[in-house]
């Protein structure tokens, strides 16, 4: 097995707290079931997988940020606010990545219960202060949104409780066989000092989780570009690892990625899904998928 490391950056945020968490329905009374088939509204398209595994055929969840598209930033269009009325149930995932969530009763009249997929998850503060959003970037951030989901489903339709609950333990076993192949490939790799280079810092949860070091190019959201000095400090730290990997999260990470590779010595090691999933068709169509797509992408990359 690989040693545990930490997060470079999160140690020096000073590491992890345990939330106050408190979920966001609590003060809003449970609606009763609407049509045969509630909608569920998610905030993005890796928490919409969650929701849709859980509700199955019993639910139609709609995501407000879907497929290939960053969860950042985002100021919905009239068109991402309408259906709204009869929804039953709205999910995001909380550490203020989804401001316009705190809107909703004013933009569009929902007054329905709100759960934060990520209550029960321990955040990695930025600077101290402020918590990383990025928790569907590990197995046991999965985890935890499909627990918190199948539970708020089982209060808010309690006669369909048994099928979420079903659908939930199907889901843990997908991730834990996924968690185990994903622990086997790293395992294969040698323990010296690898750096993994991202565009953005959305990887923190899993360098946690799997004990890999991750090394970001911008901030939190991604979207700024690094200034020269920033960049020659990156690449310092990049010739001093013994093992470095520099990925893309989009096309237009290619040039960037490709300069810093090509500057420090570190290879070039494809695509990792950040933000959202990919399309149906893509190769991180699931968030399961999603996250064994980008450990065996690591994986691959650091076996050169
Ligand atoms: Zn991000």
């Amino acid at each position: 097995m690989r040693p545990a490391r930490r997060d470079l950056l999160t140690l020096l945020a000073g590491g992890m707290l345990m939330a106050g968490c408190k979920p966001a329905g609590n003060a809003t009374p449970l609606p009763k079931p609407k049509s045969d088939r509630p909608l569920v509204i998610a905030s993005m398209s890796v928490l919409a997988d969650v929701a849709q595994a859980i509700g199955g055929d019993d639910l139609e969840v709609r995501s407000i940020i879907g497929p290939d598209q960053s969860a950042h930033h985002h100021d919905p269009s009239p068109k991402d606010l309408v259906g709204f009325e009869r929804a039953s149930l709205v999910i995001h995932v909380g550490f203020k990545l989804e401001g316009w969530v705190a809107r909703l009763p004013e933009s569009t009249g929902y007054r329905g219960p709100i759960v934060q997929a990520s209550e029960s998850i321990a955040p990695i503060l930025v600077q101290g202060t402020i918590p990383d959003p990025h928790t569907w970037q590990s197995f046991d951030g999965l985890l935890r949104y499909a627990r918190t989901i199948s539970k708020s489903y089982g209060e808010i339709w309690p006669h369909k409780a048994e099928a979420f609950r079903g659908r939930f333990v199907d889901f843990v076993q997908q991730l834990a066989a996924a968690r185990e192949a994903a622990s086997s490939a790293l395992a294969t790799l040698s323990s010296q000092k690898t750096l993994l280079v991202v565009p953005h810092n959305s990887f923190r949860y899993l360098g946690r989780e799997l004990g890999l070091e991750f090394l970001a190019v911008s901030d939190l959201a991604g979207g700024t570009q690094p200034s020269a000095q920033t960049l020659a400090g990156l690449i310092d730290q990049i010739r001093q690892a013994d093992a470095a990997a520099c990925f893309i999260e989009g096309p237009g990470d290619e040039r960037l990625m490709g300069e810093i590779a090509r500057e420090s010595g570190a290879r070039l090691g494809g695509r990792l899904y950040a933000d959202a999933l990919s399309g149906p068709d893509g190769p991180a169509a699931t968030s399961i998928a999603m996250l064994t797509h980008n450990v065996t992408t690591i994986a691959n990359a650091l076996r050169g």
